[in-house]
Formats: C-alpha cells, structure tokens, sequence
C-alpha cells in the first residue's frame, strides 16, 4: 500500500525523513526505498497485513509508518533470559521453554551464543533439531571466529551485535567505527553466503553517535543484511526518544528493523509500542521480562498492549492461552513468584473489589475492563471479601454456592458482610462462612452465628455497623441514583453508594 503523499510531516522541521535537504542525499528514502514514488518520504517495504488496523476513536488517521498490526516477536527468553541472575537453564529446560514458546507462537526463538561454550553449542543445535515452526536465531558478537561456529550448528539466522556507544568503544572493546564497520560487512558477507538470515544490532544505541549509527546502518543495509537492531542496553530511552529514532532510522534503511529495551526505567513495553508505531517491525521480549538486571520487555505484556491495538491480528498469530503455562514454566524453573500486577496472569489482574465497579463488572465487563480474561483463558474475580463489597457482588457469589436468595435478602446478607469487614479482617471462607448461615437462618428456626470467635468488643462494634449501615440505606430509600456515580473512586465514597 502506497503512503498517502500528503499526511504527517515526519521528522525534522522541513517535513522530510531526515536530512537537511530531503530529497536528494540518498539517505531519506527517496533513493533506497521499494516503492520510491512518494517524495521526501521514505518508503517502508510493503508488507502484506491481513488485519488492517480496526476501527478506533483514538486511532491515529493514515499513519502508514506504524507496524503495530503486523509486528513479529524474536522470543529472547533463551538468550537474554539466560543472563538473568535466577536462570540456569539445562537442555532439558531449554526444550520445554522453546516447544511452550512454538506452541504460543511466537516467530522467533533466540538462543544463547554457541560460541559461549560447548554446552551452548550443543544446546543450540539440539533446538535446531526439534523442527519448531518458529525460526531459530542466536545471538553472536561481531567477530567472523563467532559467526563461523554459528552457522554450523542449524539456525536459521543470526543476530550480530556490537558495542557502538562511546562508553563501550572506549571501555569495552576499544574500536572505532571504520573498524567495526569494516567487521561487520565482513561478517553479514560471510552469513550471507551460507543462506542465513542475518541482523545488525548496535548496542546501548541510544547513548551512540546518531550519526555513526545512521551510517553504519546504511552501509549494512546497502550490503542486503535482513534487519538492524536498535538496543536500549541500559534502559535509558523513552518512549519520545525511541519514536524519533526509529522514524529517523525508518528514513534511512529499508530492512526491516528490530529493537530491544532494557527496563531500567519501566519504559520497556511502551519502548516496544512506540518503536512499532515508528516503524520497527521486530521487538524482542523475554517471558516475564526475565533478563540482565531487571530485564526486557515482557512477552505477557507486550501481548497485552498488543491486543489492545489490534485485537484481530493478535488473535489470528498467538495462541493466548498458553501464556499462563509459559509463564508458570519459566517462573517455576528461575524460581521467582509471578507478581501480584504482572500483566494478564497476576493475581490481581482481573480482580474488581469496589461495590460499584464489581456492579457494573457483573452487568458488562467492558466497564472496567480493556482486556478479556477470556481471550487467554483467565476468570474475572470479583473480590467480594471487603467493606467494599456490593450486593450484585455477594448475588454473584451466592450463585457460585448455588444458594438462592430475593434481591432484598442478597442486599441484607451484604449488610452483614460489610458490617462485620468493617470490625475485622475477613477472608473469602468467612464470607462463605456467613452467607451459608444467613441462607440457613432465612429458611430454619434454629439460629446459626454468622461468625464464629466474635469477642463482646467485635460483637458491639458489629450490632454499631449494621445499625449504621441500615441507617443510611433507609435514609437513601434504595436510591438507586448512587450507581449512577460509579465514575468516581471507590474508596472516596461513602460506603452507602455500594449498598444501595
Ligand atoms: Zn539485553
């Protein structure tokens, strides 16, 4: 699809890719793209997208730069993962986390350096082996010794790296850019030659020369390498700071173009949005993010911002309800719990507590929910346990106990409930505890205590509650109009709102 030719201006105040002039240097797109025809703009390679973008009120018009409906995962879990402190994983675990991540479907696995050791070379023509749909890379430094092992040992493409920021030219391998730039067309050269799929990644890019990259970028891609990667190696970048980049970097080459955040700075998924957004095709992500220091772009919450965007494409590649197995899988073997606000599978992920958000929850989930538990085969848990508990809430509850109630006597038990959560802690069998008595109070003469244990202090200060409670429900008369508020904090409202 061709770019409209007069919609957004990109980057730089002339409105053209880069460059000072725009059209006429070569490197904004004009002269190396694959269509060519639209001046001043650079041409991106035609991909074909089955899932055209749906319709959005927030949807940005034409923006024909963005890959966020036909992005692609290189799956890093096996290579940036290995490095992270808790990770030690031996063959064995290896398969089953490569099989798990095919089985989601992520299009691309990548594995440790087999130049590591001999147990990573072994490890990696092992998973080569296996016949996984998604194609196998490994992750090598920009040296030709690096290259020729990784070659033999069955992968489908490699991933070259090297160091180009001044911080690491200086203090880590002491090149200087003819150097590198002279190795690194060497090295694609030479996996080019035996059929591989080849990549070029700066590293800690986002504190490189932006000149130096553009122009080793250029020259790599001029030499037919598949992608170039862009590494935010410490976690520094923005999500502003990735947009002008990758856009600058879309205006100069016209491979495809890979990135991969660090989290330093919690910016890791929404480097990985924006990245997309400016024309980056290929993100690198790791289950739970797991990798050097606090790690990488998370795959669960990659997934998550994805679905948002583009629900239809997401769904049509992955197989979404094989993330809580991989997760549970990977967390179990770097043994770490998952946490309680990880993306889509933590324990609060789709949890509602307020009276009034459970209320609309239960009638439709979209209310407050972006994502559907369902799509990855997760339950809505209405947390029905608290002094913000509501009626629809303790009704819903009350039909997983398959007890039967009138609405007024839902709405009684829920007094109860609040009023006793509000003189202790009370937890989910509590609550089970005390609507199972007041469904056995309303139907049989002998009497059973809602809760056991209740000191004569608990007992006043709940007899103080409810008399409270049915207080303020009396003056209100049911009103109804309450749930109209919904919009506004739980916690800041009065308890009254919910019980009504
Ligand atoms: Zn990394």
């Amino acid at each position: 699809m061709c770019p409209p030719v007069d919609e957004t201006p990109v980057n730089g105040s002339n409105g053209h890719a880069n460059g000072s002039n725009g059209h006429t240097n070569g490197t904004n797109g004009t002269t190396n793209g694959t269509n060519g025809s639209h001046e001043g703009y650079s041409a991106i390679r035609s991909q074909h997208n089955p899932h055209p973008h749906n319709a959005s009120p927030y949807k940005p018009v034409g923006d024909f730069l963005s890959n966020v409906s036909r992005f692609k995962i290189i799956e890093s879990t096996l290579r940036e993962g290995e490095q992270f402190a808790n990770a030690y994983f031996d063959l064995e675990a290896k398969i089953k986390i490569a099989k798990a991540l095919d089985e989601f479907g992520v299009d691309y696995i990548e594995l440790t350096s087999p130049a590591a050791s001999e147990q990573s070379r072994l490890d990696c023509e092992a998973i080569c082996k296996l016949g996984l749909k998604a194609k196998i890379l490994t992750h090598v430094r920009c040296h030709l010794e690096d290259a020729k092992i990784a070659v033999e040992t069955g992968v489908d493409g490699l991933d070259v790296v090297i160091g180009t920021s001044s911080y690491l030219r200086e203090h880590s391998h002491g090149k200087d850019m003819t150097y590198i730039k002279n190795t690194a067309i060497e090295v694609i050269e030479f996996v080019k030659s035996k059929g591989k799929e080849i990549r070029f990644s700066s590293e800690d890019s986002f504190r490189s020369d932006l000149v130096d990259l553009l122009s080793i970028y250029s020259a790599v891609d001029k030499i037919g390498v598949n992608r170039v990667g862009i590494a935010d190696t410490v976690g520094c970048a923005s999500p502003r700071q990735v947009y002008d980049l990758v856009r600058t970097l879309r205006g100069v080459v016209s491979c495809d173009i890979e990135c991969h955040f660090h989290n330093d700075t919690g910016c890791a998924i929404a480097n990985a949005y924006c990245a997309l957004e400016a024309g980056a095709t290929h993100v690198d992500t790791s289950v739970l993010g797991i990798g050097e220091r606090n790690g990488i772009t998370p795959l669960g919450g990659l997934i998550a911002r994805m679905i948002v965007a583009d629900r239809d494409y997401v769904l049509s590649k992955y197989n979404l309800k094989k993330l809580k197995d991989i997760e549970d899988l990977v967390a179990d073997l770097v043994e770490v719990n998952i946490p309680f606000s990880n993306y889509i599978t933590g324990f609060c992920a789709f949890t509602h507590k307020a009276g009034i958000h459970a209320k609309a929850i239960l009638n439709n989930p979209s209310t407050y929910e972006i994502l559907n538990p369902a799509d990855f085969g997760m339950s809505r848990y209405v947390h029905f346990a608290s002094r913000l508990t509501g009626w629809n809430a303790i009704k819903s509850r009350c039909d997983q106990l398959g007890l039967k109630m009138t609405d007024a006597q839902y709405k009684a038990c829920t007094v109860k409930i609040k009023a006793l959560a509000d003189v202790r802690k009370i937890a989910i069998d509590d609550t089970d505890s005390i609507i199972r008595a007041f469904h056995h109070n309303l139907h049989n003469e002998e009497e059973r205590t809602l809760l056991d244990g209740l000191t004569a202090e608990e007992k006043k200060k709940f007899a103080a509650a409810e008399a409270e409670l049915l207080g303020v429900k009396e003056k209100r008369a049911l009103d109804e109009a309450a749930d109209a508020q919904a919009e506004v904090p739980a916690a800041k409202k009065t308890r009254t709102a919910e019980v009504s």
